[in-house]
């Protein structure tokens, strides 16, 4: 099988068994928890839906490594479960970590709660001044840990500067890539070392499988597989055909749903009623520049505040009827959310609110429903919830 050079071609083709199973155009499920013993001498490499190899891995691992430019990749049973299995490959008791101080919830639990129980400390930094970086640096620090756009506010970090300083100081740099995708960034292109995602959102973008995976060199692959043998957190079979399946529209489903959310996060911007949009698509966008500079498209997702609070916003979501009112993301449904009530409820709203996670802040995924129809549906919402046009 031939490199395949673009990435709309990589995830419709790359990882295809050579030759053909019974000349099926489509890699089949092969759900079988074991297969006959061949000879193998390793205990990795015994054929067995734990450890990760059955064809339909195999081919899948082949296709995610493909379309992030890495050597190889690694499918698990969720987002969580590939990042904590990277984490705990990469890090162990007494090492030190810099994260990113706004992450996904889950992951930010994991840091201050199963890791800081193993001896692993974690320092947040805030990844857009790196002047702040050097001095939080330890004699065990091993790895820096950012995200490529951050929940909900969509910031974007100084990823340029997060890949110097790994290689300055010899840490490990991991990026999750959740909310970008391939599509619209390469974190192995800049220098990242480990690029993880939930495969939950848009690689599989139906919304109907969790999934998480992990792409990088040979060597680093190699030893989170083992571990992940280790501590079991592996896809299903027929989990893993879905994700295989999902990944062959990513790059439609991601353009369209760029440009939807660009029209959406534009007509949001200039209404009155509306205090604030962040979206990395608008010159108004703190980082924009870098944006346009670094990614190739800003991603389905945006957040926005409409006048009047919380209230306001309860009254223009209730007034919706397009939208489903559901936390996650990426799939083909647009999806609502205020965060200080479901996402980053858990979080002190102290520190919420310092973090520009305003109580009023509403999330937006949007799917491949008609832009123009969503469009409508909020403006209809605006006006019927009657949202002060006077900020
Ligand atoms: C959802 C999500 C996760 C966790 O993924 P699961 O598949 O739910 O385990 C991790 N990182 C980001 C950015 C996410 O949005």
């Amino acid at each position: 099988m031939g490199a395949f050079k673009h990435l709309e071609t990589k995830v419709v083709r790359a990882g295809e068994p050579s030759p053909r199973i019974e000349g099926a155009v489509i890699t089949p499920i092969f759900q079988s928890a074991m297969f006959e013993y061949a000879g193998e001498t390793s205990y990795h490499d015994l054929k067995y839906i734990r450890l990760n190899n059955t064809p339909t891995h195999i081919a899948l691992h082949a296709k995610l490594a493909a379309m992030e430019n890495g050597e190889a990749a690694l499918a698990a049973a969720s987002g969580m479960a590939a990042i904590s299995t990277t984490l705990l490959t990469v890090l162990a008791p007494g090492d030190h970590l810099l994260a990113q101080d706004c992450l996904y919830g889950g992951t930010d639990d994991l840091l201050t709660t199963e890791l800081a129980a193993l001896g692993i400390e974690t320092t947040f930094i805030d990844a857009d001044t790196p002047a702040s970086w050097p001095a939080l640096v330890r004699p065990n620090t091993r790895a820096i840990y950012v995200e490529s756009l951050t929940n909900p506010l969509l910031q974007i970090a100084d990823l340029e500067a997060v890949v110097q300083f790994a290689k300055d100081h010899r840490l490990v740099s991991l990026i999750d890539n959740t909310f970008a995708t391939p599509v619209n960034f390469q974190p192995i292109d800049h220098g990242f070392d480990l690029v993880l995602h939930s495969a939950t959102k848009y690689l599989n973008g139906h919304a109907d499988i969790v999934a998480g995976v992990v792409i990088g060199s040979r060597h680093w692959i190699e030893r989170i597989t083992h571990r992940l043998n280790h501590l079991g957190g592996s896809l299903d079979p027929h989990a893993a055909f879905l994700l295989d399946r999902g990944l062959k529209t990513l790059v439609v489903r991601m353009r369209y749903q760029n440009a939807s959310a660009q029209r959406i996060a534009e007509r949001l911007h200039e209404h009155p009623a509306v205090a604030r949009v962040n979206y990395a698509g608008l010159a108004s966008h703190a980082r924009h520049e870098r944006a346009r500079r670094l990614f190739g498209g800003f991603s389905g997702m945006l957040s926005f505040e409409v006048n009047g609070g919380a209230d306001a916003a309860d009254r223009f979501i209730a007034h919706t009827t397009l939208p489903i009112i559901a936390p996650s993301l990426g799939g083909a449904e647009t999806l609502l959310t205020r965060p200080a009530l479901t996402s980053h409820a858990g979080m002190d709203p102290e520190r919420r609110r310092k973090a520009g996670i305003s109580d009023g802040l509403i999330r937006m995924s949007v799917g491949l429903e008609s832009p123009d129809e969503i469009v409508d549906d909020l403006m209809q919402a605006l006006e019927a919830a009657a949202v002060s046009t006077t900020g």
